[in-house]
């Protein structure tokens, strides 16, 4: 007759002393307690892993099964062998991600860029490794490819255009390849950071797929609800869940998700050995109670940007409204192709005579709206956006703020801003 470990355990401790009982007790059952040597803790993680605020070791009750979590890299249910990077709820909150984008597998990492860096190194190797990307690219994404420049001084980084037709890129990849290099990746990420500009995702995509280029998008703007790169044919999906997804500022994280099996296991294979898989389990079990309430919030900051955008539209120092859901942006029709209904993000462009004191003035005397980077979150923003552009020859004058709408009573904002803008001189 066997006798489960556990079992054996508790027989064990029967003749144990009480410090030995208070350490033991509560992880008896080795495979109930997911490994966690510290089941202790606190608030919501205890539905994944019996309360833990984080674990290092994971337990196993003999050396074939550690042996056999080792080799797999697996724990218990998706975690890992060895659980700073791939935490329980870790393990819970990328599985609930891969099943939001349809895709075979998510990771998850400290902050979006270490998303889009993670899928740099995984991708961007061998000798000549090419990458095409958006002028109108969230920067960092830029200064890490120019780290990795540094390591591999081989890599080719090559610029298309915000609103880049799938002609474009032809041509590019044309070009680049008469110059003996193949390229590995096609970056996107739409509407760009800052200036919201759409490429034509659509050919793009096809003419990747027929070159077999693996494609990589930045879907932060969209977050998991108003677009769906996978289902439209993208290879791997990358979205700083540090924004909408987490929606109150409090969970630095990225993810990515793959279509395959094969690229999510290179991903996963990356953010294990440089450890830069590591996220705090608080972190995953904000991030999984906040994603059902997701849409639900971001109709409400895209109301609220509908509404601030028709009045500044009506007002005399407005110069334009940069947003793809604005009717007279250049990139609506390809925001209603691809995304419908927009988040709680637009940028106001001053008239000329506008001065940079006075747009300084008029955020002086707002209230609701915080000077803060990043966006998404409860609370307003609002961030002069210095767009740098490579391959935009005559920049367009006159200052310009970001807004990021908050959760805020609609009309509490409307009384904020159109007060401040009395400072604005018109
Ligand atoms: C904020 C942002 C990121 C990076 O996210 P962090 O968590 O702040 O590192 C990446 N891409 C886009 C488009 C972003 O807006």
């Amino acid at each position: 007759m066997t006798v489960s470990k556990s079992f054996q355990r508790f027989m064990f401790l029967e003749s144990c002393a009480s410090e030995t009982h208070e350490i033991h007790w509560p992880i008896l059952n080795t495979k109930k307690i997911r490994g966690h040597l510290n089941p202790a803790g606190l608030g919501n993680a205890r539905e994944f892993s019996e309360g833990s605020l984080g674990q290092t070791s994971v337990a196993f009750d003999t050396i074939e099964d550690y042996e056999h979590a080792d080799a797999t890299g697996t724990g218990y249910e998706g975690s890992a062998e060895y659980a700073i990077v791939r935490t329980p709820e870790a393990a819970q909150v990328t599985k609930k991600f891969a099943e939001l984008h349809g895709g075979k597998g998510a990771v998850i990492l400290p902050s979006g860029l270490s998303a889009i860096s993670t899928v740099f190194e995984t991708f961007l190797k061998g000798s000549k490794p090419t990458i095409l990307i958006p002028d109108n690219r969230y920067f960092p994404a830029e200064r890490a490819l120019k780290h990795l420049n540094g390591i591999n001084p081989h890599l080719g980084v090559y610029r298309y255009t915000p609103r880049a037709s799938a002609d474009e890129i032809l041509k590019m990849v044309a070009t680049i390849s008469s110059d003996g290099r193949k390229v590995d990746m096609i970056y996107l990420e739409a509407p760009g950071s800052q200036t919201f500009e759409i490429p034509d995702l659509k050919r793009i995509i096809e003419f990747a797929k027929s070159r077999k280029i693996l494609t990589v998008m930045d879907n932060t703007w969209a977050s998991h609800v108003r677009f769906k790169p996978l289902a439209a044919g993208i290879d791997v999906v990358v979205e700083a869940t540090t924004k909408y997804p987490g929606g109150y500022a409090d969970t630095p994280s990225g993810i990515i998700v793959s279509a395959s099996e094969e690229n999510h296991r290179k991903i996963s294979y990356t953010a294990r050995v440089n450890g830069n898989g590591a996220v705090s389990p608080q972190t995953c079990n904000r991030l999984f109670n906040r994603v059902a309430s997701t849409e639900e919030r971001l109709n409400k900051h895209f109301a609220s940007a509908q509404r601030a955008m028709t009045w500044f539209q009506a007002q005399p120092f407005t110069q334009d409204i940069l947003c793809p859901a604005n009717p007279r942006s250049p990139d609506n029709a390809r925001f209603h192709t691809y995304f419908h209904k927009g988040n709680g993000l637009f940028t106001v462009r001053f008239k000329e005579a506008v001065t940079k004191q006075a747009v300084h003035d008029f955020v002086g005397r707002l209230n609701l709206f915080r000077v803060a980077e990043s966006w998404g979150s409860h609370v307003s923003l609002v961030l002069p956006a210095h767009a740098s552009r490579a391959l935009e020859t005559s920049p367009q004058p006159g200052e310009r703020l970001r807004f990021s709408m908050g959760l805020e009573n609609g009309d509490d904002l409307e009384r904020d801003y159109s007060s401040a803008s009395l400072a604005l001189g018109y």
